[in-house]
């Protein structure tokens, strides 16, 4: 299986971190070996000093698929949850400037959080979703997918052009405002529609 991710989907986000709002979506990957098993700590990296939580909507594709076009794109999925894409801010800062890739401040182990999953319906456009995030019982960030630049759908399309979605894909796609840092001892805890499905502990 692989992650698909995308950045700057939320204008407010894109802001925050003085990035353009893209005109197509930015996607980028991380492998298998990134996901954070349920119930499982994230240790904080060895190479970071500034590793930022990033809570997003995700998606779990269900059904094999390339060239997907947008209106039948809702029949690729059957199930969300949230997920937290840790990001080490100072090494992609760092990538950034130099004009490198970022997948080490992006797609290393357990970078990839994912929580229970929840089935969705087939009309389900995805298009209205609450979610939040809390810190040692803190709201840090709240997001509706209707604040997405590019829908689910959108997304599924663009990213099919490229790469054949798989059965067990998982695509994220991109946080709201509010990124911020973690430290060892933090607890994050991300509601989606005000239920919690997902909680990481960092050690
Ligand atoms: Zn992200």
């Amino acid at each position: 299986m692989k992650i698909i991710c995308v950045g700057r989907n939320y204008a407010d986000h894109a802001k925050e971190l003085k990035n353009e709002l893209p005109s197509e979506p930015v996607l980028f990957m991380k492998p298998k070996s990134a996901m954070l098993l349920p119930h499982k700590p994230l240790y904080y990296p060895e190479f970071t000093d500034d590793l930022h939580y990033e809570c997003e909507l995700v998606i779990r594709i269900c059904k094999n698929g390339k060239y997907i076009q947008e209106r039948f794109a809702h029949k690729y999925y059957d199930a969300i949850t949230l997920g937290i894409d840790f990001t080490a801010r100072d090494i992609q800062r760092q990538q950034q400037q130099k004009g490198l890739p970022w997948e080490i401040a992006k797609a290393f182990d357990g970078s990839a959080a994912v929580g229970e999953m929840r089935p969705v319906n087939l009309e389900d456009d995805l298009s209205n979703l609450s979610f939040s995030l809390e810190k040692n019982g803190e709201i840090v960030q709240e997001g509706n997918t209707a604040d997405m630049i590019f829908s689910v759908r959108r997304i599924i399309e663009y990213a099919s052009n490229f790469f054949t979605l798989n059965i067990g894909d998982l695509i994220f796609t991109g946080t709201p405002a509010g990124v911020g840092p973690v430290n060892v001892h933090d607890k994050l805890d991300a509601y989606l529609m005000g239920e919690r499905v997902l909680s990481v502990e960092v050690r």
